[in-house]
């Protein structure tokens, strides 16, 4: 596949010819997802350094009708920034769109743009002694065009909600090259359909995010953070009802994890020590925050205390310092790539109804051994949220790896559909379950998303291949 003539050349006088990448090594990186499950082919990577050059660059693309796949920081898991195997496509990349526009302590919003790490946005709020309560294990990389446009969830969605709920408003370029300025940082805005929303989740196949306006929040000054074990889900599911019954909102982050996955994480993360005296098979780790200076720590050892004495928990522990705060929650984010040593991964980011977590797992367990007998479930994730990350640890050397990886997926996904779950809580869908969408989904909502799509992306050249 060849770009139309002169299109390359027609680029390099908006972006400039350094901001034009072709050559076979540089393309790589931007072709290739995090996990490098999907390698595909990109045409050409366009690096424009504001909406301006965005809109012009897209402009020229929808006149020779060729497809972009809009890229921020390429830490995605589902294949939704990467281009396809076709070698026609060209990647946007936002990368250079870093700037923070402006931040409102009074206002509680700062406006940011698309190419802005997560790491950067949090530490701008910070400086205006707020909160941007967003955060991944990729915080550091991924960037908050990405961040919006597959709706990314993360640690303190209990709290806080998904990117969806943190933005008050966005700057896009549109499938033409226009500009839509939704950049409004009103908490209240009644005026008729509330646009932003339809690119949020849209994963780059509406509208390009130059910029956004995000909510801002007090910040924390005082946390507990817990570390528990626990013989199964269901205590932990029954521990924070607990919590939620005691410290009501404060609860900022309720993770459930798998013994397996601790142990990965204290073997192989640097830094990282096993923090408690006794062993258990499930470990929780949970947070509580509020904004007042003392108190809360003396709370949550009375709750600790309690619960031990009811015999929901069989070891804990407070963090006594930030230092091990941070390797706690070090832990945590260090789980996904830790358990890449144990064997090769199934990944499954599911959701369920809280109630239902436990039945996940059990029965979960058993569509494994019938499935992939071989296999064990790896199960981490945000049960306060009712999101697990469903993994599978598969033998490196199982034979015809995709075709069993597949039908794990679609034994899951079935056993999550029966629950009244989701088969993407949190990674959106992107090249990767396309296909499961469109065959799980009812036939009205994909009537419906295809509507969207061909309204506000006529010709089909944003990001072809994903979701719809
Ligand atoms: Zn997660």
């Amino acid at each position: 596949v060849s770009l139309p003539p002169g299109f390359a050349e027609r680029c390099a006088a908006v972006v400039g010819p350094d901001h034009v990448l072709g050559a076979r090594a540089e393309l790589e990186p931007y072709a290739t997802d995090f996990w490098r499950h999907t390698r595909g082919e990109a045409a050409l990577v366009l690096r424009p350094r504001d909406t301006a050059e965005v809109a012009a660059v897209v402009a020229l693309a929808a006149g020779h009708r060729v497809p972009l796949v809009p890229q921020a920081g390429n830490t995605g898991l589902v294949g939704g920034g990467v281009p396809d195997a076709s070698g026609g496509q060209v990647v946007l990349s936002l990368a250079r769109l870093d700037r923070v526009r402006a931040v409102d302590p009074a206002g509680d919003a700062l406006v940011a743009e698309a190419g802005c790490t997560l790491a950067s946005v949090q530490a701008a709020a910070e400086a205006a002694d707020r909160l941007f309560p967003l955060s991944l294990g990729s915080e550091g990389t991924c960037r908050i065009g990405g961040n919006l446009a597959a709706n990314a969830g993360g640690i303190n969605v209990i709290r806080y909600g998904m990117a969806r709920d943190l933005c008050l408003g966005l700057e896009v370029v549109l499938a033409d090259g226009r500009v839509w300025n939704g950049l409004r940082t009103l908490r209240k805005d009644n005026t008729g359909y509330d646009l932003k929303q339809l690119f949020l989740g849209s994963e780059g196949t509406l509208g390009v995010v130059t910029a956004a306006s995000l909510r801002l929040f007090p910040r924390p000054r005082e946390r507990a953070t817990l570390f528990l074990g626990v013989d199964s889900p269901a205590t932990a599911v029954e521990l924070l009802g607990r919590a939620r019954g005691r410290f009501g909102e404060l609860v900022s982050a309720f993770e459930l994890i798998v013994a397996t996955c601790v142990e990965a994480a204290v073997e192989h993360v640097p830094g990282v020590r096993f923090p408690l005296a006794e062993k258990a098979p499930w470990y929780v780790l949970a947070e509580v925050a509020w904004s007042l200076p003392e108190g809360l720590e003396a709370a949550a050892d009375a709750w600790l205390e309690a619960a031990l004495e009811d015999g929901l928990i069989l070891d804990a522990t407070r963090a006594q310092s930030e230092a091990q705060r941070a390797m706690l929650w070090r832990m945590r984010e260090g789980i996904s790539e830790a358990a890449t040593r144990l064997g090769a991964i199934a990944r499954h980011d599911v959701a369920v109804p809280v109630a239902r977590i436990p039945e996940l797992v059990e029965r979960g367990a058993a569509v494994l051994r019938e499935v992939a007998p071989d296999a064990y479930l790896i199960p981490f994730g945000h049960v306060g949220d009712g999101n697990l990350h469903f993994n599978v640890v598969l033998p490196r050397d199982t034979a015809d790896l995709p075709a069993v990886r597949q039908r794990l997926q679609t034994a899951v996904f079935d056993l999550v559909g029966g629950l009244g779950g989701s088969i993407s809580a949190e990674h959106g869908i992107g090249r990767a379950k396309r296909a499961e969408l469109h065959a799980r989904k009812p036939a009205l909502d994909l009537e419906l998303m295809g509507r969207l799509k061909a309204a506000l992306d006529p010709e089909g050249i944003l990001n072809p291949g994903v979701i719809v």
